[in-house]
C-alpha cells in the first residue's frame, strides 16, 4: 500500500505596498501595472485618507478584462495604518480565502499612511504563512520633493519644537521603502534629478534601488518580483514613530464638496488653482459632470498643479454630479474653500 503524499507547502502569495504622499502617482503606477500584468491574478487594496474613494474607481474604470471589480478592493476614510486590525487584516484574510487566491497582492497606501504598522500585521502568525512582503515601493513627486516640499518647516511662532508633518510622513515611506521611484522625472532637468537621487540616497538607511520614472511607466518586472520579505527585516525600516508605538494624523484633514452639473470647467480649476495658492490644500481630486458633456471630467491637483481630462462616460443609472475631495494640513479654511468652489461652479 502507497502511503498518501503529503500535500506540498503553500508557497507565500507575494505581496507589494505601495506607499508615496498624496499625489505622487501611486494610483497611475498601478493602472500600469494592472495593464502589464501578463495573465497573472492580481488584487488591489486601495486605501484613502478621505471618505470618498476616487482612486479605486479610477482603478476600476481601467477597462483591462483581467482586472474584475471584485479584485479591487476599497478602504476609504482613513489611512491603513489605523485601521490595521479593524480593516486591513479582513480583508486580507478574504482574499486568502477565495476559492482561487491572487497571485499577487498590491497595497495603496493612502499617500498620509505610515508603512511600519502594515508591514508589522505580515509579521502576525496567521499573516506570516501565507503571505510575505515581495516589497515595498515608494513613489516619490519628484519634483516637489526636489523643491523642498518635504524639508523642515520653519519654528512656528511660541513653538519650541519643529512641526514637520510632510517631512515625517516622506521620511517614513521612504525608510520603509525596498525601491524608490522618482516619478514626474520628465518634469526635472537631469541636475535636479542627481541632486534629489543623492539626497534620498542619503535618507535611508539601507542601500534601496531608485528609479526615475514618468507617468509610472515601469517594467513590473523591475516592481513585482523583488523577493524582499520585509516582514523579516522590520528592525531595519525605521519610523520616527517606532518610540511612540501609536500615532495620529492631526496634521491633515479632508472634506468633499458636492455640486450638481456645472457650466464652465475652466473656471472651477481655475478656482482651484488659486486655492492651492491661498491655502494649505495638499491634494484635490474628483469628478465634475460638464453640461451637455457625456464623459466625466476627472480633476487632479497636487500643490499648485492641475490636470484634467475626459474620463469615461457617465452610467446609465449614475447621477451626474460633481464631487471633489480637499485635502489639506489641518486648520483649513473650510467655508471660505467651498464657497470659493461654489462660485466657480456658478
Ligand atoms: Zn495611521
Amino acid at each position: 500500500m502507497t502511503r498518501p503524499v503529503p500535500p506540498a507547502a503553500p508557497s507565500k502569495i507575494p505581496a507589494t505596498v505601495v506607499t508615496g504622499f498624496l499625489g505622487a502617482g501611486k494610483t497611475t503606477l498601478l493602472r500600469h501595472l494592472i495593464a502589464h500584468a501578463n495573465g497573472r491574478r492580481l488584487a488591489i487594496i486601495v486605501n484613502e485618507f478621505g471618505t470618498v474613494g476616487v482612486d479605486g474607481d479610477l482603478l476600476r474604470a481601467c477597462g483591462i478584462d483581467s482586472c474584475g471589480d471584485e479584485d479591487i478592493v476599497e478602504l476609504a476614510n482613513g489611512c491603513l495604518c489605523c485601521t490595521v486590525a479593524e480593516d486591513f487584516l479582513p480583508t486580507m484574510e478574504a482574499l486568502l480565502a477565495r476559492p482561487q487566491p491572487p497571485d499577487h497582492i498590491l497595497i495603496e497606501t493612502s499617500g498620509l499612511a505610515l508603512p511600519k504598522p502594515l508591514l508589522k500585521a505580515f509579521d502576525w502568525p496567521t499573516m506570516r504563512s501565507r503571505v510575505t512582503v515581495d516589497g515595498v515601493i515608494a513613489v516619490v513627486d519628484g519634483p516637489a520633493a526636489a523643491a523642498g516640499r518635504f524639508a523642515e518647516e520653519p519654528l512656528r511662532p511660541g513653538a519650541t519644537e519643529h512641526d514637520s508633518p510632510l517631512l515625517e510622513v516622506y521620511q517614513d515611506q521612504l525608510a520603509a521603502a525596498d525601491l524608490v521611484l522618482v516619478n514626474k522625472s520628465d518634469l526635472m532637468d537631469p541636475a535636479t534629478l542627481a541632486r534629489l537621487h543623492r539626497e534620498i540616497d542619503s535618507a535611508t538607511a539601507r542601500p534601496v534601488k531608485i528609479l526615475a520614472t514618468s507617468e509610472g511607466r515601469v517594467d513590473p518586472r523591475v516592481l513585482l518580483g523583488l523577493d524582499a520579505a520585509a516582514e523579516d527585516d522590520l528592525a531595519g525600516r525605521p519610523s520616527l514613530h517606532d518610540a511612540l508605538g501609536n500615532h495620529e494624523h492631526n496634521d491633515f484633514e479632508s472634506f468633499v464638496v458636492d455640486s450638481g452639473e456645472i457650466a464652465d470647467p475652466a473656471a472651477v480649476i481655475a478656482a482651484l488653482e488659486a486655492l492651492a495658492t491661498g491655502h494649505e490644500v495638499l491634494r484635490v481630486k474628483g469628478f465634475l459632470a460638464v453640461a451637455a458633456k457625456p464623459l466625466r471630467l476627472l480633476v487632479q491637483g497636487v500643490g499648485q498643479r492641475f490636470r484634467h481630462h475626459y474620463e469615461r462616460p457617465w452610467g446609465a443609472t449614475e447621477p451626474r454630479r460633481s464631487r471633489l475631495v480637499v485635502i489639506g494640513r489641518s486648520g483649513l479654511d473650510r467655508p471660505a474653500i467651498e464657497q470659493a468652489i461654489r462660485l466657480a461652479v456658478g
